[in-house]
């Protein structure tokens, strides 16, 4: 067996691994479509190679330029597909098998009709070459958060891009007699650099869809299913950083605890989806009275926290008043029957010292006082160290 064999060989069989491992990402992940997708490009990578490996076996070159060229074809348009489907943004089906029967039909007219053996070389790498170049870019700018393991992938993609551009001018040029120089770049990029960017690029899919997965769960372990903020956790994780930033900075945090009054009552002579419609409806109302960067949680049954960053007790009141005015002016409208709701409100402000489950604790007191004066209440904890606890 030559060596150029034993690489095609080599490729095959990564290929059949990545079209497994992909295969396994949408079973065991939660079956994202385009790891399906992805499954399916490198399994027709697989024949792709498999073609270049049997050459000598097909009935004739023609044949083989024909069946080699379109698969290939099909392969980088469903790695396209599949990054674009991931991105959750629109595939035409109909432009991409138009672009297919394009490139197909440019493969016969340079293989059969007008024989052109540098074109019908260079199609393939060179469509290959402009495909992953739009997926990296298509990774940098629509890419969700977390970015690393798609800016990996991005340079992963275009690198395995510029060998196959480089074998697309070689190709081009294989007519005129390829100078020693352009013959060494053919071997690099062919023999050296494509087969370790194809299968960093196989590896980096496979990171995407950990990577997409492990944050899904994360988000999930921080949200609340019902009212789509943040979960207890999700608040104190994300006020810790709230509190860092107003450590260094030396402006103000507070806080804000909102407890919903008699909601037994409103499950009681409502019933339990009424009661989860008042939980959504008052996060509503929240969500639309602080800014975007304040950070709101459902941290238990009918009770939620508000963390403002740079704003004094004062501020925070404004903000409780704003809510209290809004929940008092909108009362929840369920089956043409208007629900009133008020809430309860205690707000503690950040002094030296004090950590996120301090300033929920000094909040607390002031919500005990809210619903001790009566309910609909504001009340606020300005001495926190003095009636903290201990
Ligand atoms: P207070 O004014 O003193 O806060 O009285 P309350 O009735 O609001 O407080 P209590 O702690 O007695 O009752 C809270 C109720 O919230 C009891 C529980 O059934 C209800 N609850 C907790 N989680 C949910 C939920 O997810 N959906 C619904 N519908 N009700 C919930
Ligand atoms: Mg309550
Ligand atoms: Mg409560």
């Amino acid at each position: 067996m030559e060596s150029i064999q034993i690489l095609l060989l080599a490729l095959v069989l990564i290929s059949v691994s990545f079209a497994g491992a992909n295969y396994l990402g949408w079973r065991l992940f939660d079956r994202p479509r385009h790891a399906l997708i992805w499954a399916v490009a490198y399994g027709l990578a697989a024949i792709q190679y498999s073609f270049n490996l049997f050459r000598d076996a097909l009935v004739s070159p023609e044949i083989y330029w024909l069946l080699a060229n379109s698969t290939s074809f099909a392969v980088v348009l469903c790695a396209f597909w599949g990054h674009r489907e991931r991105l959750k943004l629109e595939t035409s089906r109909a432009a991409m098998v138009t672009a297919w029967v394009a490139l197909t039909l440019a493969s016969v007219i340079s293989t059969v009709i007008f024989p052109d053996p540098g074109l019908r070389t260079a199609l393939a790498p060179g469509f290959c070459f402009v495909c992953m170049s739009a997926i990296a870019i298509l990774l940098i700018k629509n890419g969700p958060k977390p970015r690393l393991a798609q800016n990996v992938a991005a340079v992963v993609h275009l690198l395995f891009g510029l060998t196959q551009g480089t074998a697309a001018l070689i190709a081009l040029r294989l007519g005129e007699g390829p100078s020693p120089e352009l013959l060494l770049a053919y071997r690099w990029a062919n023999f050296t650099f494509m087969p370790s960017f194809y299968v960093a690029m196989g590896v980096s899919a496979i990171l995407l869809l950990a990577t997409d997965l492990s944050y899904k769960l994360r988000l999930l372990a921080l949200t609340d299913p019902l009212t789509h903020v943040l979960n207890r956790r999700g608040f104190i994780n994300n006020s810790l950083g709230a509190l860092a930033r107003t450590t260094r900075g030396g402006k103000p945090l507070s806080l804000i605890l909102c407890d919903l009054d008699h909601f037994k009552r409103i499950n009681d002579r409502y019933g339990h989806t009424v009661g989860d419609r008042a939980l959504q409806h008052f996060t509503r109302i929240l969500l639309d009275s602080v800014r975007t960067g304040d950070i709101v949680g459902r941290i238990g049954g009918e009770e939620f926290a508000v963390c403002l960053e740079a704003q004094d007790c004062g501020g925070a009141e404004a903000i409780a008043e704003r809510v209290r005015r809004t929940l008092a002016g909108s009362p929840l409208v369920f089956a043409g029957q208007e629900v009133p709701l008020t809430a309860s409100y205690g707000i503690s402000t950040w002094s030296d010292g004090d950590d996120i489950s301090a300033m929920l604790q000094h909040a607390d007191i002031a919500l005990y006082n809210a619903k001790r004066a009566g309910r609909d209440a504001i009340h606020i904890n300005r001495q926190p160290l003095l009636t903290a606890p201990g």
